[in-house]
């Protein structure tokens, strides 16, 4: 049996290595700190949660529920851990950060075939003998990101993202909203939001003065990257939009056979065609500053935002070039990827993609095949969707119902978006029981 190497003792990292030991492989767990920290990482031990205590909701009809759930069964060792430090918060699961880490770092270092090397990784391990699952996280250690952008060319390593929020595609207002492509060229692939000049002042002026996130120190370069946010875009000027990403020429509304004063363009984000983007509308503005002005937006009145907009400094690969849906390198299977670098949001999405990298590593250090979940599971829809997204239109994603494969229409009868959700929860949890029983 090969060796297994993890690179970056987080929250995927610390999955990865317990899962692929608890299947007896050998790890060797890289963790840069106490000696390095990125700029957010402040305390020495494993699993840091780095801002929120929160791993959001804890209800399994929730997408983030759901996710957990699965990670519950998949036999997660951070699941485990959050348990064990849960503090009062709802709904939600939140946790007591200190006593979240130690347990996760107790049971690391208790693991008799887990080493731990409190050291920087600066190159990816080379050779026959290990496999290699890299999760050092969105603030991934300058030399080591090097070495991964040698690996898979500096084209598909990006070092912030720049979010466009994501709307559920059944809450388009088609009343208003119109499919065409500009000038009538190509298919209607769009989707275009019309909005006359009184509209487009009063949303420019709305975007201006809304309340925005206040950026962190270690990414203020963020304006320098080309990727402005749409409300610092407004304040340059209330007609830049109109110039810019709002331009209406080529878009005829055929309500009234006219050219609208300005249009917001939507672009589909998914295969199955259930969640659209808004297209160069990636901001800073505060969550529910987002869904007030965004609503403003005719067609989008009743927009049910699957993902909101944010900015960040973000370290992640193009996934859907280079990881096959088992999470490892199509061209150097012997290497996995894992956590956030993977293009994956949040804490449980990172930690869950760090369990599948585990068992996979597991897997393949014994000579075997690597799996990947169901698609109608959860963690099977954030991983396809991470693999299997537009290459060219790629941006880190958090777990949604839209990444499921939509629910069948009940006979007869229109089905409220709630009795959906519920059904889409159960169906996935069925298929990830079926799946860990089956061994995978
Ligand atoms: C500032 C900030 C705030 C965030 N807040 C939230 C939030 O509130 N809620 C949420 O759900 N998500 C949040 N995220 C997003 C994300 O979910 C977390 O960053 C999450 O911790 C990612 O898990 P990970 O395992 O991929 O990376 P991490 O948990 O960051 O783990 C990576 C580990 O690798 C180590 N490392 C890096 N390079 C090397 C190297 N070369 N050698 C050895 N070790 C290395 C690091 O020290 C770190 O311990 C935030 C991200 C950032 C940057």
């Amino acid at each position: 049996m090969k060796k297994v190497t993890v690179v970056g003792g987080g929250l995927a990292g610390c999955e990865a290595a317990w899962q692929a030991a608890m299947r007896g492989a050998k790890v060797t767990l890289y963790e840069m700190k106490p000696k390095k920290y990125s700029e957010a990482h402040k305390e020495s031990g494993l699993a840091e949660l780095v801002c929120s205590n929160s791993l959001r909701s804890n209800d399994p009809g929730t997408a983030p529920g759901l996710l957990k759930e699965e990670m519950r069964m998949l036999g997660s060792l951070l699941m485990d851990a959050a348990e064990a430090a849960k503090v009062p918060a709802g709904s939600a699961l939140a946790v007591d950060r200190e006593v979240f880490s130690d347990y996760v770092t107790s049971a690391i270092e208790a693991n008799d075939n887990i080493t731990i090397i409190r050291d920087e990784l600066t190159d990816i391990p080379a050779g026959e003998g290990t496999v290699t699952v890299i999760a050092t996280g969105p603030l991934t250690s300058d030399s080591f990101a090097q070495s991964i952008g040698r690996l898979i060319g500096e084209d598909y390593l990006y070092f912030y993202d720049a979010i466009a929020p994501i709307v559920d595609a059944d809450s388009i207002g088609f009343d208003i909203a119109f499919r065409a492509a500009r000038y009538g060229k190509g298919d209607d692939d769009y989707i275009n939001c019309p909005m006359d000049e009184e509209t487009y002042y009063g949303f420019v002026e709305a975007l201006v003065n809304a309340e925005q996130l206040k950026t962190k120190h270690f990414e203020k370069e963020i304006f320098f990257e080309g990727c402005m946010p749409i409300e610092v875009m407004a304040g340059r000027g209330k007609d830049t939009l109109s110039f810019g990403p709002m331009k209406p020429v080529g878009l005829e509304d055929p309500r009234t056979g006219k050219c609208a004063f300005a249009v917001i363009q939507l672009r589909q984000e998914n295969k199955s065609a259930s969640m659209y983007n808004i297209v160069g509308f990636q901001t800073r503005m505060t969550y529910p500053e987002q869904r007030r002005v965004f609503r403003m937006i005719p067609g989008l009145e009743n927009a049910e935002f699957l993902r909101l907009g944010s900015m960040h400094r973000n370290t992640y690969i193009n996934s859907p070039t280079h990881l096959s849906a088992t999470l490892q390198m199509k061209e150097r299977p012997d290497i996995l990827f894992a956590g956030q670098i993977t293009g994956v949001e949040g804490y449980i999405e990172s930690a869950a993609t760090g369990i599948l990298a585990g068992i996979n590593a597991a897997k393949v250090a014994e000579g075997r095949t690597a799996v990947s979940p169901p698609e109608l599971t959860g963690l099977g829809g954030l991983v396809k969707h991470v693999t299997d997204a537009d290459v060219k239109h790629f941006q880190p994603m958090h777990i949604n119902f839209g990444l499921l494969p939509p629910v069948e229409r009940m006979k007869g009868r229109r089905m409220k978006k709630s009795e959906k959700r519920a059904m889409a929860a159960r169906r996935s949890i069925e298929a990830m029981k079926a799946w860990v029983k089956a061994g995978f």
